[in-house]
C-alpha cells in the first residue's frame, strides 16, 4: 500500500484550508467556553469560602451544580480531543470521511461538526444502540 504524504498543516488549500480554520475556530470557543467555567467555579469557591452559602438548601444546590459542572467540563475535553483528531486526519487526507462505513460526511454536517467523527446515518445508529 502506498504510504500517503502527509499534508503540512501550514500548506493547507482551498476546503482543506476552510476545514482547519474551522476545526481551529472551534477549538478556541471549546477552550474559551473551559476557561470561563473554571473561572465562574473559582469565584464561587471564594464566596462560598468567605460563607456566603451556609443553608443546607444552597449546599446541595451548590453540590448539584458542581456536578453539572464537572460533567461539562469532560465533555469539553472530550470534544477537545475530536477536534485533535480530526486535525490530525486533515493531515493525513482522510478528513470527511466516516470513521465507520468510510463514505464521505455531508458538508452540512461538517460546518454543524467539523470534528464530526461519524456520517449522519452511522451516528443515528449509534445513537439508536445506545438507547436500547
Ligand atoms: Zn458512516
Amino acid at each position: 500500500m502506498a504510504q500517503k504524504k502527509k499534508k503540512d498543516r501550514l500548506n493547507f488549500q482551498g476546503k482543506d484550508l476552510e476545514y482547519y480554520n474551522a476545526l481551529i475556530e472551534a477549538r478556541e470557543k471549546v477552550l474559551a467556553q473551559m476557561q470561563y467555567r473554571v473561572d465562574e467555579a473559582l469565584d464561587r469557591s471564594n464566596a462560598e469560602k468567605r460563607g456566603v452559602s451556609t443553608h443546607m438548601a444552597d449546599v446541595s444546590n451548590d453540590n448539584a451544580r458542581h456536578e453539572m459542572e464537572l460533567r461539562m467540563l469532560s465533555e469539553d475535553g472530550d470534544v477537545l480531543k475530536l477536534i485533535e483528531e480530526a486535525l490530525k486526519r486533515l493531515e493525513n487526507g482522510e478528513y470527511g470521511r466516516c470513521q465507520e462505513c468510510g463514505e464521505p460526511i455531508s458538508e452540512g454536517r461538517l460546518k454543524i461538526r467539523p470534528y464530526a467523527v461519524f456520517c449522519v446515518k452511522c451516528k443515528t445508529k449509534h445513537e439508536e444502540q445506545a438507547r436500547r
